[in-house]
């Protein structure tokens, strides 16, 4: 996977992905990250890549012809053309669907804004997708790619130790991961749950899907219109709803 990113401010995500699983991969050649200086291609005497917005208003708007000619020469440089992804907060959410789908790519290029974001010509002429990381608004598109690249990374081959590990974690099947513990077995007066040290791999299993979807329920109720579920766990969902509602009555009545 080969990741370019766009940006006024290429050490922050130089420095920040360098380290840990992702500045393993990338040593080992798995991924390469590459940041492109957007003010590197500005052809304005001072080196402006910003100016105020046409039609007024607080802030200043990054000019369209760095952006483009940045994009352009890289195009030239690698001999592709490939999607390129604009950091904004008015793009679809990020999530891990759309990261797997994005993992199967060659090439990525992340575009990040700063300021009140970036001359709208260009997002035109340029962007094939928009994502957000969220419902909130950041300073710049840095970590928004920080976080998309730290995310897609661990789904390419090889850049886990563990290649299962990306496949039966949180969003797999739209549930959240069961609880994990490891060693010692019993800590401040909590004890590993049994099942655990059982050996029996069917039973960790069924336990483990078991907890997956009371978590699920728990904490995000939303993702279970989607989840993948067996006609066994479809009926333990349902008692646990029946549960959680019998348990909602009571206190309603204590109250
Ligand atoms: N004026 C813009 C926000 C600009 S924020 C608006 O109201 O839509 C400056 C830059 O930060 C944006 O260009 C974008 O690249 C990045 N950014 C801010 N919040 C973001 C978010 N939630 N997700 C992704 N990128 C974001």
């Amino acid at each position: 996977m080969n990741y370019h990113i766009l940006t006024l401010f290429p050490e922050m995500v130089m420095d920040g992905l360098n380290t840990s699983i992702i500045g393993r991969a990338t040593k080992k050649g798995l991924l390469s990250i590459e940041a492109v200086n957007i003010r590197d291609y500005t052809k304005e005497k001072h080196g402006h890549v910003d100016d105020a917005p046409y039609g007024g208003g607080a802030g200043m708007v990054m000019q369209a012809a760095p952006v483009c000619d940045a994009y352009e020469a890289l195009c030239e440089k690698i001999g592709k053309r490939p999607r390129v992804l604009y950091m904004t907060p008015q793009g679809k959410v990020f999530n891990q669907k759309i990261a797997e789908e994005l993992s199967k790519e060659e090439d990525l290029v992340f575009l990040c804004g700063h300021y009140e974001g970036i001359d709208e010509r260009a997002l035109e002429m340029i962007v094939t997708d928009y994502l957000s990381i969220g419902d909130y608004v950041l300073t710049g598109g840095e970590l928004p790619a920080m976080v998309m690249i730290d995310c897609i990374s661990r789904l390419v081959p090889g850049v886990l130790n563990n290649d299962v590990s990306a496949e039966i974690e949180s969003f797999h099947d739209n549930l959240l991961e069961y609880p994990q513990y490891t060693r010692p077995e019993v800590y401040e007066g909590r004890k590993v749950p049994d099942v655990l040290l059982s050996g029996h791999h069917k039973k960790i299993e069924e336990w483990r899907r078991e907890q997956s979807i009371k978590r699920t329920l728990e904490r995000r109720p939303d993702l279970l219109d989607d989840a993948v579920l067996s006609k066994k766990e479809k009926i333990y969902l349902a008692k646990l709803r029946a549960q959680q509602e019998m348990q909602e009555e009571e206190s309603s009545k204590n109250n």
